[in-house]
């Protein structure tokens, strides 16, 4: 799948559009979600141009790959929601109604979630 430059993640990387920013560094972007689901809703993206989840684990490089795991779990606790615990979510594609085409992680905490999803 071709990566669409224009979707509303690209701009927010390059600035075109404002974010509420939670952490950021050369490879990655945290966020806030414009439409919390948690007191905690937080977007994680790679800065690299990955459509999915998929086409993440595809064809980023293992570096890539470990350094955006391992700096989620920087960001959870940053946040202070290692204790009291939190869910990531990603959407990859069409059935799981993912919404924007740039790969991402949705993390949600400072809630308790009874239902669970699975
Ligand atoms: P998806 O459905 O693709 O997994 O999730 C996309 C998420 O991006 C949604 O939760 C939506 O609220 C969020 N979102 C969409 N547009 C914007 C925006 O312009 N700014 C921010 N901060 N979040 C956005």
């Amino acid at each position: 799948v071709k990566y669409d430059e224009g979707n509303i993640f690209a701009k927010i990387i390059r600035g075109e559009v404002k974010s509420t920013k939670i952490y950021e560094d050369e490879y990655l972007l945290a966020f806030e979600d414009i439409n919390k689901s948690a007191p905690v809703h937080v977007i994680i993206i790679p800065k690299g141009q990955f459509v999915s989840f998929c086409d993440f684990t595809s064809h980023a490089s293992e570096t890539q790959i470990s350094y955006f795991f391992k700096t989620i779990s920087k960001i959870a606790k940053k946040l202070d929601i290692v204790d009291s615990g939190f869910r990531l979510v990603t959407n990859n594609g069409a059935d799981a109604s993912q919404s924007v085409p740039h790969f991402h992680f949705h993390m949600l905490g400072k809630k308790k979630m009874e239902e669970k999803l699975l």
